[in-house]
């Protein structure tokens, strides 16, 4: 008799963006006419650009010929593309192989399906608040159990408040797996090479692996920021990193993304070569590759002429980025994030929780946040703002939180 994983059992509803329409949707119904504006979710709004648009044409018509035509690629990747983010990394003294760089549909997928790799009792450590995947994967892998007081039981939470910078210290347990993001989301913040050294130094101690996630690392203008954990001493021996061309080039209905697993990574019990051979085989038993037609559209980004056109989508949204933190810190609501990535993680006004806070954003000033709680117990008395939005509408939003948020 088939039966199903019970894990997905123990997973907490899909509460925030859910609980945030019907909130939505009942305000609409209670006040028709009013417009809400919407910064609450994460996605690109800027349409590709030049040399993206002109390859993902290319493509097409290749595979429209018999002559051009290709079917199944390489699992691991298209080998140029592969060779340009070796070189893309070159400029952050990172020095890849090809075969190091795992191509994928992006770094969501993966940033989940790397636990299938790591024994199945792994302990995990999150930052909070969190990106969600990495604690639902957890737990839908049989690493919780239960949930008490708005954390699972199972899982290492690492706090993220205003006294640490939302960035963590090392957790005083011995865990396995740690899941790092910076650029964060959902605070803005970004880890400084000396913060990183400390979690390659415990991951060294602890024979662990730090998962990093750096969907955000374009975002990055301070020179003094690390991009890769690979610009960190040590960290091609205990680390693997996640990224993608969803942030850095509006790709994230487009799909691509990238996972390195250097040959130097160890873990208890494995040799040099290893981890990364078991993630190969990993990718060669359940994966097929990425699309042939995105690829090449992905070397384009990463071009001459790519990255100067990206650039300018990045700019456009720190721009923004620089429009709400403003317009907040005038009327006195403390901001963190916002200057080296696309969010800014506020705090709510006193007296007000997370949702509380929502409410009174956008029956007053008709903008829609994210409550801050949705990423976590950590982000409990804090929202989240998206710089990811049109121009016209980022100004109005500011005007009308400046004019009618009641403080
Ligand atoms: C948007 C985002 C990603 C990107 O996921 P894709 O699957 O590549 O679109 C990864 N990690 C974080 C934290 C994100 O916010």
């Amino acid at each position: 008799m088939a039966r199903i994983n019970q894990n997905y059992k123990s997973l907490q509803a899909g509460y925030l963006f859910p609980e945030i329409a019907r909130r939505t949707r009942e305000f609409t119904e209670r006040n028709p006419g009013v417009e809400l504006i919407r910064l609450g979710i994460g996605d690109t709004t800027l349409p590709l650009t030049d040399s993206v648009i002109k390859e993902l044409h290319n493509t097409v018509d290749r595979m429209a010929d018999a002559n051009t035509y290709s079917g199944y690629g390489m699992e691991q990747g298209n080998l140029d593309l592969r060779q340009a983010l070796v070189k893309h990394y070159k400029k952050y003294g990172v020095y890849l192989e090809p075969d190091e760089i795992f191509i994928s549909d992006g770094a969501k997928p993966d940033s989940a399906n790397i636990q299938s790799i790591f024994a199945p009792d792994s302990v995990i450590a999150v930052q909070d608040p969190v990106y969600p995947v990495y604690v639902d994967s957890a737990v839908i892998g049989g690493k919780t159990k239960g949930f008490v007081d708005g954390r699972y039981k199972g899982i290492v939470y690492m706090d993220c408040t205003e006294e640490n910078g939302f960035f963590p210290d090392v957790p005083k347990e011995k865990v396995d797996l740690i899941y790092l993001c910076s650029p964060n989301n959902p605070t803005g913040t970004v880890a400084t090479h000396d913060q990183l050294k400390k979690f390659v130094d415990y991951a060294h101690d602890n024979n662990a692996v730090i998962i990093f996630d750096s969907a955000y690392a374009s975002f990055i203008s301070d020179e003094t920021l690390p991009r890769s954990i690979f610009e960190i001493e040590g960290a091609e021996e205990h680390a693997i990193e996640i990224n993608s061309f969803s942030k850095l080039a509006g790709f994230t209905g487009v799909r691509l993304g990238w996972t390195i697993v250097p040959h130097k990574l160890q873990v208890e019990g494995t040799a040099p070569g290893e981890v990364q051979a078991l993630w190969n085989r990993r990718q060669t038993t359940m994966f097929n590759g990425a699309s042939n037609i995105v690829q090449p559209a992905g070397v384009a980004v990463l071009s001459a002429q790519g990255q100067k056109e990206s650039q300018k989508l990045i700019d456009y949204y720190m721009e923004n980025a620089e429009i709400i933190r403003k317009g907040l810190n005038d009327i006195g609501i403390k901001t963190f994030g916002g200057v080296n990535a696309p969010y800014i993680w506020a705090k709510a006004l006193k007296g007000y929780d997370s949702w509380e806070f929502f409410d009174k954003l956008m029956s007053e000033a008709h903008v829609v946040c994210t409550p801050g709680s949705g990423f976590g117990n950590g982000g409990e008395g804090y929202f989240r703002l998206s710089a990811f939005g049109e121009r016209e509408n980022i100004k109005s939003a500011v005007k009308s939180i400046k004019e009618n948020l009641k403080i």
